[in-house]
């Protein structure tokens, strides 16, 4: 008997580690199966088993206690302007580039589905850590602007789809693989860019084109030890896009002060800096002057990863709510008996369902970007799931954290996953675009002809599912062109949003999905909450479907 044996420990549920994320995943899987049916899912598989091991976890724990420090100088007084991660951090890198989520997908010959199998790895990925997350998607999203420059683009091409990870700062020419950032948001403005006083002067050409010098800042700057960066920089032509690298070619450091890291809410494994320019060397991608929408092709790209990024959180939210409210008992049986916990949960699920369904069909659009349909239903759906998905987030998470009760609430050393997922939902929302940005865009999408009949041709195959999603499909062409004004411009986001969502779990999901998301989301039968479906939904198969194993 131990000396304080004052009580015992019971009804408190063992943690949710080595599951295979994939395979305990049914939305995941026929999201996968119709976006992508030929596709071979064993590498998701051997990812979903090595993202949900004990040993990886840990080192998502440790990765995101031992945060990030700012090294400005040796200790000689050198400015060296570096950042130390903690070797989780390494570890966690090297497993996502070796799995291929960062420019992999570009390198793969044309044919197959090479983003949707990247986009699912992506969501998997983000059960185990969001925040590395950032430079690996900002090193997929750059390959489409950065063919902008040619003669860099292919020097740089085969470093950025390498899966070997390699942190070492050397120039390019000595590394096995390369990462990269980019630098818009300046002090007095992110979402209007046309704000940015950061000035680039003409210093000639050479084997890269044009060559510039940048002096100016910039204020949020992720992932500041990427090998280069696209930043925005303004010439005699107006605001122009750059390629900037942090190590020259000639070996010396570019002139990037990083002044300080970030205190962030959340996201705590990845560094986001502020830096400052002076006289850095920087080679001009696309044409000068229209900057704007040369970086805007990479932003597309890291809109669709904020959208998987939220859904793979909302999933892990929701298994770890299911895991936890079927072992806890209290009044006499698991919270997963209890009827109005069941009514959460599957509440949670639906939301959860709808978010993969969405963001694995927007990544299909850019496997087949030469197919016009294809190409509008990506315009349309970037901003709409961006804008849907991450607003969706933050409201998840506390309520699945709330399914925890107080343990929810309590980090312990990183070890309560639920309140770093929690910590980091809003930033899918702010970063790339905040939620307004997304619903003014979703209205210049509209007005670009093909998007209207791109979203009835998406549409259309799930008519006669259900009456409440026949309705919307059918009001919605009037309500687009009486809401596409900015200040409903929300409103119309969220009904095209669910409309969309509808129709796609119609034809992934069984008939118990189905039926109670259309009846909730868009037949009206719902509250403001989550856990107000009602009392007709059939909970047993909305549960069985969603529980983690
Ligand atoms: C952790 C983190 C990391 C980041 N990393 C990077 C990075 O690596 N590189 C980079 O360039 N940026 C980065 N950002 C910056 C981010 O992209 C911006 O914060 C974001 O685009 C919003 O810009 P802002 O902060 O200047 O806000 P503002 O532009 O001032 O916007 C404030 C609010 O006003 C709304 N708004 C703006 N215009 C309108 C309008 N016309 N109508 C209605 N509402 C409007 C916005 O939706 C937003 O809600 C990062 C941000 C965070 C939080």
């Amino acid at each position: 008997m131990p000396e304080f044996a004052t009580h015992e420990v019971f009804n408190q549920p063992e943690p949710l580690v080595d599951i295979n994320l994939f395979e305990t995943n049914r939305a995941l899987q026929d999201a996968l199966r119709f976006n992508a049916p030929g596709l071979d899912p064993a590498p998701l598989r051997e990812l979903g088993a090595l993202a949900g091991s004990a040993g990886m976890q840990a080192h998502a724990r440790l990765a995101n206690v031992h945060t990030p420090e700012l090294r400005t100088h040796d200790r000689f007084g050198h400015r060296i302007d570096e950042v130390e991660f903690h070797p989780s951090y390494h570890a966690l890198m090297a497993a996502a580039v070796q799995a291929g989520l960062h420019g992999t997908p570009w390198a793969s010959p044309g044919g197959g589905a090479p983003h949707v199998l990247r986009a699912a790895g992506f969501m998997l990925f983000t059960e185990l850590e969001p925040s590395i997350l950032c430079p690996i998607s900002m090193t997929y999203a750059v390959t489409p602007a950065l063919r902008g420059n040619p003669a860099v683009s292919k020097e740089w091409a085969p470093k950025l789809t390498s899966r070997s990870y390699d942190p070492r700062l050397l120039p390019f020419t000595l590394k096995t693989g390369v990462t990269m950032g980019m630098g818009m948001t300046e002090k007095q403005g992110g979402s209007d860019v046309r704000s940015n006083t950061t000035r680039a002067v003409s210093d000639g050409a050479d084997d890269w084109g044009r060559r510039f010098r940048v002096t100016g800042h910039k204020w949020f700057f992720s992932a500041p030890m990427c090998d280069a960066f696209l930043v925005l920089a303004n010439t005699e032509a107006g605001l122009s896009c750059l390629f900037l690298p942090r190590v020259l070619p000639d070996g010396s450091r570019n002139a990037l002060r990083i002044q300080r890291l970030k205190d962030k809410l959340g996201n705590k494994a990845n560094a986001s800096s502020e830096v400052e320019f002076h006289d850095a060397a920087a080679w001009l991608v696309g044409e000068e002057g229209r900057g704007v929408p040369m970086i805007l092709q990479m932003g597309t790209m890291t809109r669709l990863d904020c959208a998987l990024g939220t859904s793979g959180l909302m999933r892990q939210a929701l298994a770890l709510a299911l895991h936890h409210t079927e072992q806890r008992v209290a009044f006499g049986k698991p919270l997963l008996e209890q009827p109005l916990m069941r009514n959460v949960l599957a509440d949670l699920a639906l939301e959860s369902e709808a978010a993969t369904a969405l963001a694995l069909r927007l990544a299909r659009g850019y496997d087949r970007r030469d197919d016009a349909h294809e190409a509008a239903v990506a315009r349309l759906l970037t901003p709409i799931s961006k804008f849907w998905i991450c607003k969706r987030g933050s409201a998840f998470g506390q309520e699945a954290m709330e399914c925890l009760g107080g343990n929810g609430y309590v980090e312990e050393n990183g070890e309560g996953v639920m309140a770093r997922i929690y910590r980091e939902m809003p930033v899918n929302s702010i970063w790339e675009g905040a939620g307004n940005i997304m619903a003014l865009d979703l209205l210049r999408a509209l007005r670009g002809g093909d998007a209207a009949a791109a979203l009835a041709h998406e549409l259309a195959p799930a008519k006669g599912a259900h009456p409440a999603l026949d309705r919307a499909a059918a009001q919605l062409p009037a309500r687009i062109e009486q809401m596409a004004t900015e200040v409903e411009a929300r409103r119309l986001a969220q009904e095209v949003a669910l409309a969309v969502q509808g129709a796609l779990l119609a034809q992934t999901a069984p008939p118990a999905v189905v039926d109670a998301f259309c009846a909730s989301r868009l037949g009206g039968d719902w509250g403001q909450a989550f856990g107000t479906l009602s009392a007709r939904t059939d909970f047993d198969a909305i549960l069985a479907r969603a529980l983690p194993h």
